[in-house]
């Protein structure tokens, strides 16, 4: 790939991708990782919450399929995360969370990244087993009231996952890219495993 010849020695590690299923955790070990290392956090599900929360145009566009617990468009969503990367210096690490979620997401970022002189370091595939995911995401409905918690949504989403976004891990295996890391435990333990993968070389 041109992009690992265009990315800068203090980027040589490359950016993070978070994958996993809806529940296991990526937004809140993400969070930790990026506040205790200066990275920048990319969720394109809080991008989108939060223009739905402001009315906009993309929000209300947006808030139809998050309700459905269906995927919004890729090229809406791609465009969107250009947007975002332009604010990004090029020597900040960016962790993206709930982007690539589809193999067209996928070929996608790696020529935004490249267009940004950036390039993908590592997936980190974040693991847990279907029971935990549904008892957690039925409890984060009751605390939070996220519109897409409910039982009928969760079980879409868990669906959508399985059927749109595991081709994407497949996609990255074959390039040697994937790190698994145990998503079940408490939160630091978890946090701990994913320090390591981060840290570790490819593969
Ligand atoms: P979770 O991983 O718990 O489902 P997210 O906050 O990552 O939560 O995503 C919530 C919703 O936002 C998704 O169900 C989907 O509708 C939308 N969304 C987030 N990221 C993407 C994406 N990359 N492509 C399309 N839709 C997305």
């Amino acid at each position: 790939m041109t992009s690992d010849q265009q990315t800068p020695v203090d980027l040589a590690s490359g950016d993070l991708v978070f994958v996993g299923p809806p529940g296991v955790g990526k937004g809140t070990q993400a969070k930790a990782l990026v506040q205790e290392n200066g990275w920048v956090h990319l969720s394109t599900g809080d991008i989108f919450r939060d223009h739905a929360r402001r009315r906009t145009e993309l929000g209300r566009l947006a808030k139809a399929f998050l309700d459905r617990g269906e995927y919004v468009p890729d090229e809406i969503t791609v465009d969107m995360v250009r947007e975002r990367l332009r604010e990004i210096p090029r020597n900040t690490r960016v962790v993206f969370d709930g982007f690539p979620r589809t193999v067209a997401q996928a070929d996608a970022l790696d020529r935004l990244l490249a267009e940004f002189g950036r390039h993908v370091g590592a997936i980190i595939l974040l693991e847990a087993p279907r029971e935990e995911l549904l008892a957690r995401l039925s409890g984060r409905a009751r605390a939070e009231g996220r519109t897409d918690d409910t039982p009928e949504v969760i079980a879409k989403r868990l669906a959508v996952y399985e059927e749109q976004t595991r081709p994407v891990v497949s996609h990255y295996e074959r390039r040697g890219l994937v790190r698994r890391v145990n998503g079940v435990g408490a939160v630091p333990d978890v946090t701990e495993r994913l320090r390591d993968a981060a840290d570790r070389g490819p593969g």
